[in-house]
């Protein structure tokens, strides 16, 4: 490692939000979180692993922490809560330069701050082999209203948030040799957590279910209309593609329907209900159906043909976690 571990573990605490939710966080054997009264805890974890989620050579360890960390707040997110800590637990291998670490801390107590997430504790090691990342966050939301999966119901209309496809866009240019900076693409290196977009939804009580689109739209509408025993029709024109480059053109529209780590919300509401097209700034667009027919359909100028989950496998052969 390229510190002690407790010289490592002094330095996230030097520079570690603090307050909030957490009555003892970094320096006692557990962290102690509060939580609201008469809400109910979240607790999601999420791996990110050097040669199948970043590599060095493509990713600034900035942008390695802010996306680490965006993977639990997406799924915080995705359930309509409100996050309360981080736990980080880390293997470093021994020769990764100082500064390596103190630019992947900067990149995640930035988002931190961000969303007033207190880093709370964590563990540290040395890795044989590679940058080794496990993210765990709390968060809470009021008892019973966590919005799941499997609420969907037949005749429930398909909404997405945002714009798809632009992080595993940038990710294709990275693998042909292109090099884009991370400041230009902010779709792939500093996707932002739609966590005000899920709380909108929950105190509304417009989504009848949530998932965050990690994996790509026909993996994660896979799951989601899995959990609520039901199918959907996609149709493939209203699909909000992401514009990327100057002058910004469209994605392929195969990345919009296979290509994850855009972070956007896929969810489902009633089909009377009024959802606004735009949510704390960020577009809202319905995209479908919910069907009986457990079948997922995607209708091209008005056929229909299957839509198979094919998220995105980033580091092919590397294999790769399924996030939750
Ligand atoms: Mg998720």
């Amino acid at each position: 490692m390229p510190f002690t571990e407790k010289s490592l573990i002094a330095r996230i605490r030097q520079r570690a939000p603090s307050g909030g939710g957490v009555v003892t966080g970094i320096g006692d054997d557990a962290a102690v979180l509060r939580i609201p009264p008469a809400h109910e805890v979240l607790v999601t974890t999420d791996f990110s692993l050097e040669g199948i989620h970043f590599r060095r050579k493509w990713h600034p360890p900035e942008v390695i922490g802010h996306r680490a960390l965006t993977r639990g707040l997406s799924d915080i997110a995705a359930m309509g809560g409100q996050p309360i800590a981080a736990f980080l637990s880390l293997a470093l291998p021994r020769d990764l330069p100082q500064a390596w670490v103190d630019g992947f801390l900067k990149g995640l107590l930035n988002l931190a701050r961000t969303f007033k997430v207190s880093l709370a504790g964590g563990d540290t090691a040395e890795s044989p082999a590679g940058v080794l990342i496990d993210i765990v966050v709390v968060g809470s939301v009021p008892r019973g209203q966590a919005i799941v999966r499997s609420g969907a119901r037949a005749h429930d209309r398909v909404y997405v948030t945002g714009t798809l496809g632009g992080s595993a866009a940038v990710l294709r240019g990275l693998f042909a040799g292109r090099r884009l900076r991370a400041r230009d693409f902010p779709q792939h290196f500093h996707p932002m957590p739609r966590i005000e977009v899920g709380q909108f939804l929950r105190r509304r009580a417009i989504a009848s279910a949530m998932i965050d689109l990690s994996d790509g739209l026909s993996t994660d509408l896979a799951h989601l209309c899995e959990e609520s025993r039901v199918g959907a029709e996609i149709e493939r024109e209203a699909i909000p593609l992401a514009h990327l480059g100057k002058p910004a053109k469209p994605v392929d529209p195969i990345l919009a329907l296979n290509g994850g780590e855009d972070y956007e919300l896929l969810f489902t509401a009633r089909p009377g209900m009024r959802v606004p097209r735009r949510i704390a700034g960020i577009p809202v667009t319905p995209i479908g159906r919910i069907t009986s027919d457990p079948q997922i359909l995607l209708i091209t100028r008005g056929k229909p043909v299957d839509l198979p989950p094919k998220g995105w496998q980033h580091f092919e052969g590397a294999g790769r976690s399924r996030s939750k």
